[in-house]
């Protein structure tokens, strides 16, 4: 049985790396054509060539988003960029337009074509229709029960890949143009401002129904499918995706490794499937910044999967520091700091190869190079003393037991 693969978003090539190093088996990225987000995206081509040869160091793969949904003067250059990828050597690219996939199909030989969640796939049919085309994967519609998924898988013979964790639309993903209307940025061609998290007022003819003390938005909370994993993975879905190109380096960092270990934990069957999600679960808490429900898989969703006037995102004070540096023989890490801690708070660190150890903080000596009590200053870097070997490249956070 082929294990399931952990599908992780980058923003750029060190979100890229962390994913990798944390444990994610693919990566899927956008370049600065073609690709939803791609306003934001950091990869260009050379880019894009640092980050497979990265990833093929490690195992993993690169899946290049090329899934805008292109007007007429969006097509130029599109024939170079395919066969400049393919040259590159990605692993697959995603599409959501079929002239794209037929190019691609014409011009390039090495990488695998996925089609994306942007055409909403819910059944069997179109899997076949886009398989006849050359499809080699479907990116399901998050609009899918978990019932609805064992029949797709069932009857059709493409891999699927799912969303597990991360934002949802509040309308069909990504078939809305409300930040078109509201901000004039096309959501399908990377521009969405996510308007449904705005706060509204609502007018019945003249007369405001709603006023400042009951504002209302149609923001939905976002995915969290922890709790149906055993269930994707003993049905044989292929691949599982984790949506946020755009999160920090922590968030990757805590989501991917928080889905690996509950992964290699439910293969490995020496805990309950019960057990491994609990401890999954308050891992995730780690990078929850927004408040999270189990999405189309368990129920039609209904008004607790929505947040009402309230946008919902909190800023995540979790993440204190990033490890540069361990001297074993005085026990201190050098550390880069993010968010404020003091003395005697609770921290754990967390790394590739560490699994969250917690411990007390107590000696502190800052930038200056005088014992303090407090570290508060972004991006200072100081000496902590760890009670254990720590890595480059580990994080810190604040325990949350
Ligand atoms: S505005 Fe909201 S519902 Fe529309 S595409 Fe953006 S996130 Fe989705």
């Amino acid at each position: 049985m082929n294990k399931i693969e952990l599908l992780a978003p980058a923003g750029d090539l060190e979100r890229l790396k962390t994913a990798i190093l944390f444990g994610a088996d693919a990566v899927f990225i956008g370049g600065k054509q073609f690709s939803l987000r791609s306003r934001a995206s950091n990869f260009d081509l050379a880019t894009i060539q640092e980050a497979v040869n990265f990833a093929h160091q490690h195992n993993s793969r690169v899946h290049v988003t090329v899934n805008m949904i292109p007007h007429q003067d969006d097509l130029e250059g599109l024939d170079e960029y395919l066969i400049a990828l393919d040259a590159i050597g990605v692993d697959a690219i995603i599409v959501a337009s079929v002239y794209i996939l037929k190019r691609a199909k014409a011009l390039t030989k090495n990488f695998e074509i996925h089609i994306s969640t942007q055409y909403s796939i819910t059944n069997s049919k179109t899997i076949q229709f886009y398989k006849k085309l050359g499809a080699d994967r479907v990116v399901l519609a998050r609009e899918n029960s978990l019932s609805e998924l064992k029949l797709l898988k069932e009857h059709s013979s493409l891999p699927l890949e799912v969303f597990i964790h991360g934002g949802m639309c509040v309308n069909y993903s990504g078939r809305c143009t409300l930040s078109n209307y509201m901000t004039l940025r096309d959501a399908n061609r990377g521009g969405c401002a996510q308007s449904c998290r705005w706060n509204y007022e609502i007018f019945d003819q003249k007369t405001t129904i709603s006023d400042e003390k009951v504002l209302f938005s149609m923001s939905s909370k976002d995915l969290n499918a922890i709790d149906v994993l055993p269930d994707l993975i003993k049905m044989g879905i292929a691949s599982l995706k984790i949506e946020g190109r755009m999160k920090t380096e922590y968030y990757i960092a805590t989501i991917v490794s928080a889905y690996r270990r509950a992964i290699d934990d439910l293969y490995k069957g020496s805990l309950t499937s019960d057990a491994v999600v609990l401890a999954a679960k308050r891992e995730l808490l780690n990078a929850e910044n927004r408040e999270t429900f189990s999405g189309f898989y368990l129920s039609q969703p209904n008004r607790s999967g929505h947040l009402y006037g309230v946008n919902g995102a909190n800023v995540n004070q979790n993440f204190v520091a990033k490890v540069l540096n361990y001297d074993a023989t005085t026990n201190l890490a050098t550390l880069e700091i993010r968010n404020h801690f003091s003395k005697g708070d609770r921290l754990e660190v967390f790394g590739p190869t560490l699994k969250p150890t917690s411990f007390v903080s107590q000696k502190m000596i800052n930038s200056d190079n005088e014992i303090t009590h407090r570290f508060f200053k972004p991006m200072e870097v100081v000496l902590l003393e760890v009670p254990f070997v720590v890595n480059e490249g580990d994080f810190v956070r604040k325990s949350l037991l």
